[in-house]
Parts: C-alpha cells; structure tokens; sequence
C-alpha cells in the first residue's frame, strides 16, 4: 500500500467561539485540502467504498474528478445517485458506511470521503449553477401522477429520482417548513439552513410540487389520494414520536423530549428575540441519552446559555449510539459526560417544575439482543443531580396517524410500516414507503437508500399497471 499519510484534519471554529453562535462548526476542506485528501484515494479496482455507500456514489471516480481539479464535474457525478450531496457530506455516519471498508482503513486512515463530498457539492453550488437539471429521462410518464407523504430525506429522494425518470410528482407535508428531521432536528451548527434549502431547491428545480401544512390522515385520508387519481403513494413520514422514560415525575415543568427542545429551537426559533416561541433559559440541563439526538439537544442548550449541561446516559463510553465526532465536539465544548448512570424519578421544586433528578449507578452485565452490555442497577447507589431543565433524547418510534387512519395498512407491532424490501410496497397496492417510518429512527442516508428502492418500485408497479414498455 503506497499511501500512508494521515488524512487532512477539517477547520473548525473554536469551541469557545462557537458555544456562543449558531453557525457550522465545521468549516469545511479549502481546494488545497481537498486536493491532498484527494490524493490519498487509490483508487481500487474493486471499490468497495461503492458498496458501503447506501446509494452507491462511484465514490473513486468523484474522487478522481477532484484530482483533475473538475470539481463542478465531481459533484454532478455525485448527483446521479444522491439529490442531497451537501447534506450527506455533512451529516452521513460515513465511518459506519464507505469509510469503515475503504481499503485505506485496514492499516491508515481511510479516505475523508464525506468531507470531500461536501467540498464538491459546496464548489458547485458557489462556482456554478447547481440548478442546471438534467432533462427528465421520459417526458411521457408526466402523465401519471405520484403523491409523497413527508419532505425528509426519504420523500425528497423518491420525489427526485420520479421526476427524472419524467413522472409528476406531489409532496404533502404536514409542517409549514419543509426538510423533516433536516430542519427540526439537526440543528443549524451541524447542516445551516441555506445549505439544507439549496437542496431542496435542487429537488424543486427537478419539477417536484411542493404541498405545506397539509396532514395526511387529517386534512383528508391516504385512500383520499387515491381516489384523486394518484397512481402512487409513498409514505415518508419519519418517526417523530418520542420515547419515553415513563418514572415518576416526567410531567413536571422543565422537562422536555429531545424532538420538542430541537424543534422549539431549529423550526420556531424560540432563542430568537424577533419570534414568539417560549423558551425558559436554563442553568443547569441534563440530556438523558447518547445518540446523535441526544448530543444535538446538549450542544443546543449550551448555545442558548446553559451553564452546566450533562449527558446522563445507563451504559459506558463504548456502547454509546452518537457519531464519535459528535462526541468530541460535545467534549470539546464542555459538555459532562454521567455514564454508568439511570433516572429513578424526578424531583418537584414548589412550582411543580424539576429541580433534581434521583439516579442509580450502573453496572454492565452480558450483551442484551442490542450486541450491547445490559446496564444492571446498583442496589442503594440513588443519588440526586441537581437540574432546572431535563431533555429526555431515547430515540422516535414512526408516527402513528397514518396507520391509525389508514384502512389495510400492515404494520409492526411498535408502528413500523411492513413493506417488500425489493420494491417498497406495502400491503396496500400501489401504496409504498420507506424510511423512519418503515425502520425506526436510523439515518438520513438509510432513508434516502430507502427511498431509490421505492422510487425504482413505482416505477415498475405504473409500468406493469399500465402496459408501458
Ligand atoms: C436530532 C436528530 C439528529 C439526527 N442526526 C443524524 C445525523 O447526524 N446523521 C444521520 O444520518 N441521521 C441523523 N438523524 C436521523 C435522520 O435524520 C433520520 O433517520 C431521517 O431524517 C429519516 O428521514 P425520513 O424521510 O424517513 O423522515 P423525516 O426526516 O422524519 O421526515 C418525515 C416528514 O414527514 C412529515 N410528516 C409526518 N407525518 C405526516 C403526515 N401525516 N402528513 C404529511 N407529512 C407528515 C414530517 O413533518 C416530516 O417532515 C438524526 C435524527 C434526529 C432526530
Ligand atoms: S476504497 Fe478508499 S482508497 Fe479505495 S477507491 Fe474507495 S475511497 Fe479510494
């Protein structure tokens, strides 16, 4: 193996500047950085950084086009896959996926794929117009019409890749604001909005109808969609319902769920003077949990003023669910680490709002079905950590107004929609979905993933449907 640099480290704002400012943490690769990380690919003959790529960007040939200093060529090629390429350079769990089999990882560090997918979506985007769209594929399936249920990741990517294949497609969503999770969840000092709506003006440009404020399951049903002469459905409605601790005291004042804390902040701009959202600013925060919610939720209270904010979480260091450059961009900006620690309940101060949290330390047994070591309570070791404001982040489950208002729809029996895996369909034909909804909470790429299968599904089911070659 020739190559055996180190990769090139990403500019960041100082922790100490960025815990007062909402603006990206990371900065982003300049063209030297980029070329040098560039340089580092092999570019294997056998790539398997292509298989771990959820939506099999032929990541060796954008990588090469950056070598050849094409970077506007580089992110078109990107583009053929993936609609959303500045987020998932941002946001994707890389280290789980094409960099945890790039060849480069066996002995070194594998290639910074992820960053340089940023940096050629973001050179377009400066240098270029991002919106010169390639021409739908078949202008004559414009006549057959799909609706898509939700505007995350999942919907965005199957409104797409319809839309270049020339169908006419119509997203509802529920929210005023458009994004999913990319815009209520994921707080702008991880994915700014300017980027998140860059895209999806790329999505729109491509000919997608866009519906706001419409709920599906409420404004009018699912079969209403049907009956309106949409050929297809899919549904992408995420999972937005928050889990629970369900011990004494979780209704006090004070305590949010991740979803709530992130969505008062990213979508109503409650630390905004100029909007109306309430916000009570707290002293002292405990986050309860340690996935990348949980991490979003404890770098999001530190802006808004915090002076003392823990991550209360059951297991140790090594089993914990968040990306490890969020935790050490939570480390970094003074964010305690309580591991090997569980709520018992929660304690009233005479308002009825929390003023503590009574814990157990923990211990780790075997692994659980999770492959994770199952935390174990130390009997009597009840201790109390002091706190005016709880958000409990332990994950969403999918939403249930669409299969509580949807006759023939199968699901799990935790509210996960039953698709076929080859196609997206679900037991309802003509019917498809994917993503969270389908899942559970995973990840944007897994939803984007999620939504080419369904994409490629509908495709075929219109086609079958109606004698087209
Ligand atoms: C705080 C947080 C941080 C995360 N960080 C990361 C990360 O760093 N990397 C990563 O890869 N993943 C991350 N994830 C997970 C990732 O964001 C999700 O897996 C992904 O967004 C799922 O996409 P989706 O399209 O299935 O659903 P969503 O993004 O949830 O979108 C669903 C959309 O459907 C709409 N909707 C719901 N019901 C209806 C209805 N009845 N009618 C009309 N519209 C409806 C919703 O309003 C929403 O806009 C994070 C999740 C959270 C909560
Ligand atoms: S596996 Fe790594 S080194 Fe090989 S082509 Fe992919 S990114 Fe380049």
């Amino acid at each position: 193996m020739a190559e055996t640099k180190p990769r090139n480290p990403m500019p960041q704002q100082d922790p100490a500047v960025r815990i007062k400012n909402f603006d990206e943490v990371a900065l982003g690769y300049t063209e030297e950085l980029a070329l040098a990380e560039a340089a580092r690919c092999l570019n294997c003959p056998k790539k398997p950084c292509v298989a771990g790529c959820p939506v099999n960007i032929d990541i060796p040939k954008f990588i090469e086009l950056i070598k050849n200093k094409d970077y506007i060529g580089a992110a078109r090629e990107i583009k053929k896959t993936n609609s959303l390429p500045a987020i998932c350079g941002r946001v994707c769990p890389q280290e789980e996926q094409c960099e945890k089999v790039c060849v480069l990882a066996r002995k070194y560090e594998p290639v910074a794929i992820g960053r340089l997918e940023r940096f050629a979506a973001d050179y377009e985007a400066a240098c270029a117009n991002p919106f010169d769209v390639p021409k739908p594929s078949n202008p004559e399936l414009s006549k057959y019409h799909v609706a898509v249920i939700g505007s995350g990741p999942a919907g965005l990517t199957v409104a797409g890749d319809l839309a270049k294949m020339g169908y006419s497609v119509t997203i509802f969503e529920a929210l005023h604001k458009l994004g999913g999770v990319l815009r209520y969840g994921i707080p702008e000092f991880r994915l700014p909005r300017a980027v998140l709506d860059r895209e999806i003006d790329y999505v729109k440009s491509l000919g997608v109808t866009f519906l706001t404020n419409v709920i599906i399951g409420r404004t009018f049903r699912l079969n209403a969609l049907l009956e309106q002469g949409y050929d297809a459905v899919f549904i992408g409605t995420g999972a937005g319902a928050p889990k629970l601790l369900g011990i004494p005291g979780e209704n006090l004042s004070g305590i949010y769920s991740g979803n709530e804390w992130l969505t008062r902040i990213n979508l109503m701009r409650a630390h905004r003077d100029d909007y109306a959202t309430p916000l009570k600013k707290p002293k002292k925060v405990c986050v309860v949990g340690a996935g990348n919610t949980a991490m979003d939720c404890a770098r999001t209270a530190l802006r808004v003023g915090a002076e003392k904010v823990m991550i209360v979480y059951r297991r140790s260091r090594a089993e914990m669910p968040a990306r490890a450059e969020e935790v050490e961009n939570a480390e970094q900006e003074g964010v305690v680490f309580q591991l090997l620690t569980n709520p018992k309940r929660f304690i009233s101060d005479d308002n009825g709002a929390v003023r503590a949290m009574e814990c157990l330390r923990m211990e780790l047994g075997e692994p659980d079905e999770s492959c994770r070591r199952r935390p174990i309570a130390v009997e009597g070791s009840e201790f109390e950590i002091e706190c005016d404001m709880v958000i409990v982040a332990l994950g969403q489950n999918p939403n249930p107004l669409i299969r509580q208002t949807t006759e023939g729809l199968e699901t799990e029996s935790w509210g996960g929609i039953i698709i076929d895996p080859e196609t997206g369909m679900t037991s309802i034909p003509g019917v498809f979905a994917g993503g969270d909804a389908v899942t559970g909470e995973a990840t944007v790429i897994s939803a984007m993933g999620a939504g080419k299968i369904a994409a490629r599904g509908i495709d075929k089911y219109i086609r079958e449907k109606y004698g087209l070659e």
